[in-house]
């Protein structure tokens, strides 16, 4: 299994933290004040996932902790949540 991101888009507040630290997944929409996980599939309405590489791990793990709205969640290629929340989508 490949590590994964997941990406919580609906309670994106726009903070561009993640853009920052991870530019190849993060694309900043200004209009929407929110970010788009790029090449990435929507597994439930405004919930995004994609799989990344080993050496991708570290600036993942870098977006999903400076997340100010805890909404990107990295896991590793066991399965476990290696940064950010256990569940997504948080409760809004
Ligand atoms: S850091 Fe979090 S809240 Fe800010 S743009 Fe990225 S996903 Fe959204």
């Amino acid at each position: 299994m490949s590590p994964k991101i997941v990406y919580d888009k609906k309670n994106c507040e726009g903070f561009f933290v993640c853009s920052a630290a991870a530019p190849d997944h993060f694309d900043e929409d200004q209009d929407e004040q929110k970010v788009d996980l790029t090449d990435s599939k929507e597994k439930a309405e405004n919930l995004f996932e994609k799989e990344i590489s080993e050496e991708e791990l570290e600036e993942a793990i870098e977006a999903a902790e400076g997340c100010p709205a805890d909404v990107i969640k990295v896991l590793d290629d066991d399965g476990e949540v290696v940064a950010g929340p256990k569940e997504l989508p948080i409760e809004s």
